[in-house]
């Protein structure tokens, strides 16, 4: 069997898995990550006992939207302005299997 089919890794377009979290501290915003996000970095991200986080809404990240459909679509709507951590999370690294074995089945429950 070929290595890379071990693992039925979707496509990031069709997963969101990472996205999702009911934690409000879930995806840390930096200072450069604030500076990032441009003109209305508030929009996006909230400060909380001075540290800055992703505005979560619904269980999931604020800027995260799901396009129902078949295939749904789960779009990072910043995602050149994403924060690092985002950044940091590699499609197939043991991180993210870990967030498709846990979310993705709530990720796919709201599509
Ligand atoms: S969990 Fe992995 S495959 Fe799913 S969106 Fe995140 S990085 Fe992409
Ligand atoms: S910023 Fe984009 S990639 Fe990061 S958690 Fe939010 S929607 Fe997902």
């Amino acid at each position: 069997m070929n290595p890379d089919d071990a693992l039925p890794l979707p496509a990031c377009l069709s997963c969101g898995a990472c996205c999702f979290s009911t934690a409000s501290d879930y995806v840390r915003v930096t200072g450069a990550d604030w500076s990032r996000l441009g003109a209305s970095p508030d929009r996006w991200a909230v400060f909380s006992n001075h540290r800055a986080f992703m505005r979560m809404h619904d269980g999931h990240c604020a800027a995260l939207r799901i396009e129902a459909g078949f295939p749904a679509r789960f779009v990072c709507e910043i995602y050149e302005r994403r924060p690092q951590v985002c950044r940091e999370l590699g499609r197939g690294s043991a991180a993210c299997e870990g967030e498709i074995v846990r979310k993705r089945a709530t990720a796919q429950a709201r599509t």
